[in-house]
């Protein structure tokens, strides 16, 4: 998902943060980045505009979604309520449903499509895609051989330094159903998201685990909320589950800097790589052109106090 209204609204963010204005920023860029991967690559990358809903399940939930309306209208955003009635009849959810807002601002792409695009599209460029576990700079011109890089932009995720939290995640996808929404729906912490070819539905969030694989309870768990949300998936047919780390610093906010003249990092984008993705390789590529720094750079840097004490 890209996602930085639902996201702000999850975790509390005030609107003129560093971190909320850089996720807006990349919401934006997608509207670019997306039909560019899709140029070179040939290839579709399941990139969607459409609004997410965001349901309310209480009149508690319902008042935090009414200041996120107010926090957005703030920055220029817009959301608009959904008639509940509507929502239930044509929409599919539940009559638990207290109230549904439409975000504009939020969108998806599809993260699979995406890569398989993104690895085409470089091919295409020119370029290579090699597999290769990379320790240190020596690895890295070794690997080179001949051509050595001109630079290098560690991204090795939860192994980079600074990366301080690994907040895993479980989420699983369903067959595709009649009658399933056509949105993304979000509601507390779940979310359900359909794709041409299945139904994705997630995720956990634990900042402690026995172990990084999957439960099969936390995946029962995350699909019965689902079904509260949306009837129509109890019959749908499970394909998959999976988990993954999310990579994040001590601030929760990303690493997007320079290490030496040829080194540069990206990583602890924690729970938004996806949607911070065009953002912090306009910012990478700027830096790497020698370009002035971007607005707010510092917030992001690898040597910022928070960071750098680590
Ligand atoms: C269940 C779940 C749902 C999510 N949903 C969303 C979402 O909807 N939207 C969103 O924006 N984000 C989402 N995220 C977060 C997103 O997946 C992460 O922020 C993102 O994957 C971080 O990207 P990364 O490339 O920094 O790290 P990773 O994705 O961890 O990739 C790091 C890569 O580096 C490789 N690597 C590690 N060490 C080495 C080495 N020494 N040499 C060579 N390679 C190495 C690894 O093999 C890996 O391929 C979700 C995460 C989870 C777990």
């Amino acid at each position: 998902m890209i996602a930085p209204a639902y996201e702000m609204y999850l975790h509390g963010g005030e609107t003129g943060s560093a971190l909320n204005e850089l996720s807006f920023e990349s919401a934006r860029l997608w509207e670019s980045f997306a039909p560019a991967v899709r140029q070179v690559s040939g290839m579709p990358v399941g990139y969607s505009n459409a609004p997410t809903l965001a349901v309310a399940q209480s009149s508690e939930q319902r008042a935090g979604l009414r200041a996120l309306q107010a926090a957005l209208r703030e920055i220029g955003h817009t959301a608009y309520w959904i008639d509940r009635e509507r929502a239930i009849s044509r929409l599919g959810l539940s009559a638990r449903v207290d109230a549904v807002l439409e975000l504009t601002s939020d969108h998806q792409v599809d993260n699979r499509r995406l890569l398989t695009a993104l690895r085409t599209g470089l091919r295409n460029l020119g370029g290579a895609v090699v597999s290769h576990h990379i320790g240190s700079l020596e690895d890295a011109s070794r690997l080179g051989g001949s051509a050595p890089f001109d630079a290098i932009i560690w991204a090795r995720g939860c192994h980079e330094r600074g990366v301080t939290r690994h907040v895993k995640g479980q989420a699983l996808a369903l067959h595709p159903v009649e009658g399933m929404p056509a949105e993304v729906v979000r509601f507390g912490s779940g979310y359900i998201v359909p794709k041409p070819d299945r139904i994705i539905i997630g995720a956990t969030s634990e900042a402690t685990y026995s172990h990084p694989g999957v439960d099969a309870a936390a995946i029962e768990a995350l699909f019965r909320s689902a079904c509260n949300i949306v009837p129509g998936l109890r019959t749908a047919r499970r394909l998959e589950s999976w988990s993954g780390l999310r990579p994040g610093s001590v601030d929760a906010a990303p690493i997007i800097g320079q290490h030496s003249d040829r080194e540069f990092v990206a990583t602890a984008h924690y729970r938004n790589g996806i949607l911070l993705a065009p953002a912090t390789a306009q910012r990478i590529a700027d830096m790497v052109e020698g370009k002035p720094s971007s607005p707010r750079a510092e917030s992001f840097s690898p040597d910022r106090p928070a960071i750098a004490t680590v």
